[in-house]
């Protein structure tokens, strides 16, 4: 695997790295890496261990104490850097992010694009931390804010974007000034490293000091615990479930720090007696069957107008029977496998509940066996009639499952059913009804951080500020102005006048 070599993924890799050097003890236990692919082994991780993590954070903090006096442009040219480096690795950093993680190859070089385009945005945004000047009340003062950087930022992934969501963040934060220490998910370490490799050669060529892009690798419960409970890491951006981020909202928290809490979704595609299904079929399929539906903005619910039901059903199964499931590597395919065998038994396990409590398989289900299946992390993508208040139905499973529920009347009726979740990413209506789209906009509409009309869940731009309401967190990363919050915020105030005004009007007599 040429790839492999090409981007210094050895056999054993250590587990820790402040950006110049790789470092790390063997004694922390290893993360042994297979493909969902094909179930091969791909390489072996030493876990960080305690003694690693603390190498790791000093150096970052002590990167940060110089990193943040450097001007911001200048940051910004650091990062123009690793965009190119990206461009130069596209082809093997995408083909490892889909061995790795199982998305199609399309989808693996569609990430590192992404991360492309960040580094683009972040250069631009290195000229553009702006403040504002503020009207002062009193006479020969000036008022303004400023940010400023804010220190050590760290920052935890999912399995289902190795490299991108560390970039939407990273990127940003690296022009506002901060240091980065990156764990990334113990499913995907390899990717990582890989993107660690690749900063090294821009830190080398800038004599950039270390600690300024980190990353330690190691489980959650270990690695994970100790970043979000040190108190030299001021700002935690996490993303994964609802569960892992409840817990790390509450630690970080209780020591007052900032989070961003990136979680999970259960996103909802209404679909109108007025939708165009020309484009309405091909997102729905998309965005249920895409990345085998693991996505965080994956379209898991599917609430479609009585009078267009049965046309929306037939349409849908008739889509999904000439879906091609297999190696994701092979662009003929169209879904290729879950993450493990793990993610298997979740899928199997949320059909049967859906089944108990009501629900109808209209399509798909089953677990793939045999040639080109080894693995055993391919399954059939499901189509399953269900109501919006099954249990099963309020849960996010992360997995390749479409509920299709049916309403009635007017499209107040949809909106209910979709906000009558406790997640809140991504949605979508398909119609070609103003009033409707502008229903599903408005004040009484979707309650999600995302909402489109005619495009689907899934896929957002790296411009927009991207995240969600309710339990999926109501972080906001990426574009937009989400870099304010990887900064410090200062109002200031200047008195050039001979006097001293007090607030309020308060006389002082000394
Ligand atoms: P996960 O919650 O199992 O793990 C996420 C990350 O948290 C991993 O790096 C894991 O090692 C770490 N972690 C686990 N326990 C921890 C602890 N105690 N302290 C600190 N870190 C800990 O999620 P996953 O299975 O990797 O990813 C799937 C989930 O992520 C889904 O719920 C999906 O919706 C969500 N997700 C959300 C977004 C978003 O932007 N909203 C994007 C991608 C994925």
């Amino acid at each position: 695997m040429d790839f492999l070599k090409e981007l210094g993924i050895k056999k054993r890799n250590l587990g820790a790295s402040t950006g110049l050097k790789w470092i790390g003890s063997k004694d922390g236990g290893v993360i042994d890496v297979f493909s969902p692919v094909d179930g091969k082994l791909i390489a072996s991780v030493y876990q960080a261990t305690e003694k690693d993590y603390e190498q790791v954070i000093k150096k970052a903090y002590e990167a940060f104490l110089f990193w943040r006096t450097v001007p911001a442009p200048k940051r910004g040219e650091v990062v123009r850097q690793i965009g190119l480096k990206l461009r130069q690795y596209k082809k093997p950093l995408g083909t490892l992010v889909s061995y790795e993680m199982g998305k199609s190859l399309q989808e693996g070089l569609g990430e590192v694009q992404e991360m492309i385009d960040i580094c683009d945005f972040a250069v631009g945004q290195s000229r553009q931390l702006y403040g504002f000047t503020m009207q002062s009340e009193r006479e020969k003062h000036r008022m303004y804010d400023q940010y400023h950087p804010l220190g050590v930022v760290g920052i935890i992934t999912a399995f289902n974007f190795p490299v991108a969501v560390w970039s939407w963040n990273a990127m940003i934060a690296t022009v506002c000034g901060d240091t980065n220490l990156w764990k990334p998910s113990s499913k995907v370490p390899l990717s990582a490293i890989a993107v660690q490799n690749i900063l090294g050669e821009v830190i080398e060529a800038n004599n950039l000091p270390e600690g300024l892009f980190s990353i330690v690798i190691g489980k959650g419960s270990s690695v994970g615990e100790k970043l979000i409970n040190d108190k030299r890491i001021p700002l935690i951006s996490i993303t994964g479930s609802i569960e892992v981020g409840k817990h790390a909202a509450e630690v970080i928290a209780r020591r007052f720090g900032r989070s961003i809490l990136e979680l999970g979704g259960n996103n909802a595609i209404i679909i109108t007696k007025e939708a165009d299904l020309k484009l309405a079929i091909p997102a729905v399929v998309f965005g249920a069957v895409g990345t085998a539906g693991q996505r965080c903005t994956t379209t898991r619910r599917l609430i479609v107008h009585e009078d267009v039901y049965d046309q929306v059903k037939n349409s849908l199964i008739k889509a999904y029977k000439s879906l091609k499931i297999g190696n994701p590597l092979n662009e003929k395919n169209h879904v290729g496998p879950l993450i493990d065998k793990a993610a298997v038994e979740l899928f199997v396990d949320a059909l049967e509940k859906v089944k108990k409590e009501g629900g109808k398989i209209l399509f798909g289900g089953k677990v793939l066996k045999g040639k080109g299946y080894e693995s055993g992390c391919y399954v059939v993508p499901a189509i399953v009639e269900a109501k919006n208040e099954y249990k099963i139905v309020q849960e996010e499973t992360f997995a390749p499952i479409l509920y299709l529920i049916k309403y009635k009347g007017d499209v107040k009726n949809a909106i209910y059913i979709q906000n009558n979740v406790v997640q809140g990413l991504s949605s979508a209506i398909f119609t070609n009804n103003l009033k409707e789209a502008e229903e599903f906009l408005s004040v009484e509409g979707s309650d999600c951080g995302i909402a489109n009309v005619n495009i689907g869940t899934s896929g957002a731009e790296i411009g927009g500020a991207f995240g969600g309401e309710k339990h999926t967190g109501g972080g906001r990363e990426s574009g937009s102005d989400a870099w304010k919050f990887y900064m410090r915020r200062q109002t200031n105030t200047i008195n050039y006048s001979t006097k001293l005004p007090l607030a309020q009007g308060i006389k002082f007599e000394i």
